[in-house]
């Protein structure tokens, strides 16, 4: 069965209450303490397909390398983000919001690199070119409005997607992203 936020989260430690945890080894501490960057992402495994169990594999540290052909590009990647969201709605956490995922890489906001210092990372199983479903937009969106709520700093400009602080380098969450849908629903 699965576990999902059916309200605004709240957050213990940096994890969400209600939320399904595994815990990814790929993480550290924040230098600062600070979180004021929500970074939005997409990922999917093997690319476009959906529902596989190799994100979760990925962030976990045991992927099975061997299981596509691609796979061999992510053999000894040491990459999480703090959630992910699938198709269906399901939210698992990887990491505490209050420690530093590896998500973003070379990256720059505001004059500011390194945004994994200060960023939450949030990726949506997909692609840059097919519509995020209902389920997911839904469960972004309280799953950023308790965010907002535990880290005020937060604020719509401070939520960007991975490609506005890697552009060149990234393209996600990509066109299919609905900015002013989620925008303007925010805190
Ligand atoms: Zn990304």
């Amino acid at each position: 069965m699965l576990i999902k936020p059916k309200r605004v989260p709240e957050f213990e430690s940096g994890w969400a209450v209600g939320v399904k945890r595994r815990e990814s080894p790929f993480f550290n501490h924040r230098p600062a303490n600070e979180v004021s960057l929500l970074v939005i992402h997409n990922i999917s495994l093997p690319a476009g397909c959906f529902g596989l169990p190799y994100i979760d594999q990925l962030f976990l540290g045991c992927l099975d390398v061997e299981a596509d052909p691609s796979f061999i590009d992510l053999k000894g990647l040491e990459v999480s983000a703090h959630f992910l969201i699938r198709r269906d709605g399901e939210v698992i956490q990887y990491v505490s919001c209050d420690e530093r995922a590896w998500h973003a890489g070379v990256s720059n906001f505001d004059g500011r690199s390194g945004c994994n210092d200060f960023a939450i990372g949030i990726e949506l199983e997909g692609t840059d070119f097919e519509a995020y479903t209902q389920a997911q937009y839904d469960e972004l969106l309280q799953l950023t409005l308790g965010l907002q709520t535990q880290y005020p700093s937060l604020g719509v400009d401070n939520i960007v997607g991975h490609s506005d602080i890697a552009p060149g380098r990234k393209t996600d969450p990509g066109d299919s992203f609905d900015w002013s849908w989620f925008k303007k629903r925010l805190i």
